[in-house]
C-alpha cells in the first residue's frame, strides 16, 4: 500500500490523497485549493498524475475543497466511478454546477474587461464538464461498502459534519488505512456525532481544530445577542455562510431562537440560489440528521427564500433590522460581497462570521479586525460590528479529533496528519504523541509513504 499527499498539507483545502493498494490507483478526494493566490494556481496546473490511470475515486464529501476538482478529472481522461454517498451525490450537483457557472462567469468578466493576462480567459472548467463528471458518480448507503476489485473493498461511515459525509477505511488482505475526512463535533446542531471505532493499520486525520478547543459558550446564545443588539439599533445582520452545512446550522439555530423568543421576529432571509438548493437536499434526506421533517418544515416557513438577484438587490432598499444569510461563507465571492459592500460601512449593523475562515480571504482579514476590505477593485471601509461565532463550526475540535481516534481501538503504526494549516497540524501531532503514545506525522505536498509490505 502507498499514500501520496497531492493536497490538503498546510492547507485545509484541495484534498486529494492518491492510493495505490492491490494494483489499483484510488483517488480519495479531489477538491480545489482555495485562499491564498499560491495555493489556488495549483488548480490551474496540469495535476500532478495522470487521471486515465486512475481506477476510481472515493469522495468523502460535497464540500468543494474535497470535491471541486472532480471535473477536472473527467476532462483530462478520467474514466472510473466517483463514490459516494446519494446525499454527498445529490449535493455535488449543485455546488458543482455553481463552481462552474462562477467560473464561467469569471472568465466572460475577465474578457469584456480585458483584466486577463491569458486571451481569451478560460474557466478553470464548465457547466458541460460537470454534467460529464456527475455521470461517474455511484451512489453508496450511508454504511456502505464497495467491492473495488482484487480484493480491495471500501467502507463508508458516517462523519458528522454536513449532510453525506463519510469517513472511508480502504480494506486489503487484512491490511487497512482509515481516513477520517472532515469530522464533525460530538454536539453538532444538525448531524449527529461522528461514527467511531473502526481498526486500522494506518489513519489520515483531518486537523482544521487541531490547535483549538471549541469555547464552552452556546454558540446559539451567542447568536441570539449580536441579533438582539444588532436589531435594538436599527441594524442589519450579514452572516456570510457556506450554502452546505452552515446554512442549515444557521437557520436552524435562528429557528429555536425565535421558538425561545431569545431574539425578535426579524425577517430571516436566505439570499442564496445554491443555500435553497441544499436545504431542499436536507429536507429530503433528514433521516440523516437530527431535524425531523416537521422541523425541516417549520424552518422552511420561517425562511424567506431569495434566488432571483433583482430580489437580492432590493434587499438593500429595506430599511428594517433583518438577518441576511449568504454565501460564500469565506467572503471570497458571492451575494454576500454586495451585502458586505452596502451594510459594511455602517456601524449599526453586524456580520457574524461563523464557520472557518481560510487564510488570505476576506473572512481572514475580517476576523483579524480589518477596518477595510477590497471588493469590486476598490477597498470598503468597514465599520460594521464584526463577530465571530466559533462554536458553530462544523468540525470536530482538537478533543473531538483526539477522542475520534482514542475510540478506534488499537493504536495504527503511524497516524497522517492532514487538511490544517500547518499550526493546527502540529499541534494535534504533539498532542497524538503526548495523549494516545501514537506515531503521528504531518505529510508534505507530494510526499508519498510506502505502508508494509501489502
Ligand atoms: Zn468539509
Amino acid at each position: 500500500m502507498e499514500l501520496t499527499f497531492y493536497g490538503a498539507t498546510a492547507t485545509v483545502t484541495g484534498s486529494k490523497t492518491l492510493v495505490e493498494v492491490g494494483g489499483l490507483k484510488l483517488l480519495v478526494d479531489c477538491g480545489l485549493f482555495q485562499g491564498f493566490k499560491t495555493l489556488r494556481e495549483r488548480n490551474w496546473a496540469p495535476l500532478p498524475f495522470d487521471p486515465a490511470s486512475l481506477d476510481a475515486v472515493l469522495l468523502t464529501h460535497a464540500h468543494i475543497d474535497h470535491s471541486g476538482a472532480l471535473p477536472l478529472l473527467t476532462r483530462h481522461g478520467f474514466k472510473g466511478k466517483v463514490w459516494t454517498t446519494s446525499a454527498s451525490a445529490d449535493l455535488c450537483e449543485v455546488l458543482l454546477q455553481d463552481t462552474a457557472h462562477l467560473q464561467e462567469e469569471e472568465a466572460r468578466y475577465r474578457n469584456r474587461h480585458k483584466a486577463t493576462r491569458h486571451e481569451p480567459a478560460e474557466p478553470l472548467y464548465t457547466v458541460r464538464d460537470v454534467q460529464t463528471c456527475l455521470r461517474h458518480f455511484q451512489r453508496v448507503a450511508p454504511d456502505g461498502v464497495v467491492d473495488l476489485g482484487q480484493g480491495v473493498r471500501a467502507r463508508f461511515t458516517p462523519a458528522g459534519h454536513i449532510l453525506g459525509a463519510s469517513s472511508i477505511h480502504i480494506e486489503h488482505q487484512g491490511r487497512s488505512v482509515l481516513f477520517s475526512g472532515d469530522l464533525g463535533r460530538e454536539d453538532d446542531l444538525v448531524m449527529p456525532p461522528p461514527v467511531t471505532g473502526q481498526k486500522a493499520d494506518w489513519v489520515v486525520i483531518e486537523s482544521t481544530y487541531g490547535d483549538r478547543l471549541h469555547p464552552a459558550l452556546d454558540p446559539i446564545e451567542k447568536l441570539g445577542d449580536v441579533v438582539r443588539r444588532t436589531a435594538a439599533r436599527g441594524g442589519v445582520i450579514i452572516i456570510p455562510a457556506f450554502a452546505v452545512g452552515r446554512t442549515q446550522g444557521l437557520l436552524y439555530a435562528l429557528y429555536r431562537l425565535k421558538q425561545a423568543r431569545a431574539i425578535p421576529d426579524l425577517p430571516v432571509v436566505l439570499d442564496s440560489p445554491m443555500g435553497i438548493a441544499a436545504s431542499g437536499i436536507y429536507d429530503r434526506h433528514h433521516q440523516e440528521h437530527r431535524l425531523t421533517a416537521e422541523e425541516c418544515k417549520q424552518v422552511h416557513d420561517m425562511t424567506r427564500f431569495v434566488r432571483d438577484i433583482e430580489e437580492s438587490k432590493a434587499l438593500m432598499r429595506q430599511r428594517y433590522p433583518m438577518v441576511i444569510v449568504a454565501g460564500s461563507g469565506m467572503v471570497t465571492g458571492g451575494r454576500v460581497l454586495h451585502h458586505l459592500a452596502y451594510y459594511g460601512p455602517h456601524a449599526r449593523n453586524s456580520v457574524v462570521l461563523s464557520g472557518f475562515q481560510a487564510g488570505g480571504t476576506r473572512g481572514a482579514a475580517l476576523a483579524a479586525g480589518a477596518t477595510s476590505l477590497k471588493m469590486f477593485g476598490e477597498y470598503v471601509p468597514i465599520r460594521a460590528e464584526v463577530t465571530q461565532i466559533d462554536g458553530l463550526s462544523a468540525h470536530a475540535d482538537q478533543a473531538g479529533l483526539i477522542h475520534w481516534l482514542g475510540a478506534l481501538g488499537q493504536a495504527p503504526q503511524q497516524v497522517f496528519i492532514n487538511h490544517g494549516e500547518p499550526q493546527a497540524a502540529d499541534t494535534l501531532r504533539l498532542r497524538i504523541q503526548e495523549k494516545l503514545g501514537w506515531k503521528a506525522r504531518v505529510p508534505d505536498y507530494r510526499e508519498t509513504f510506502k505502508l508494509g509490505s501489502a
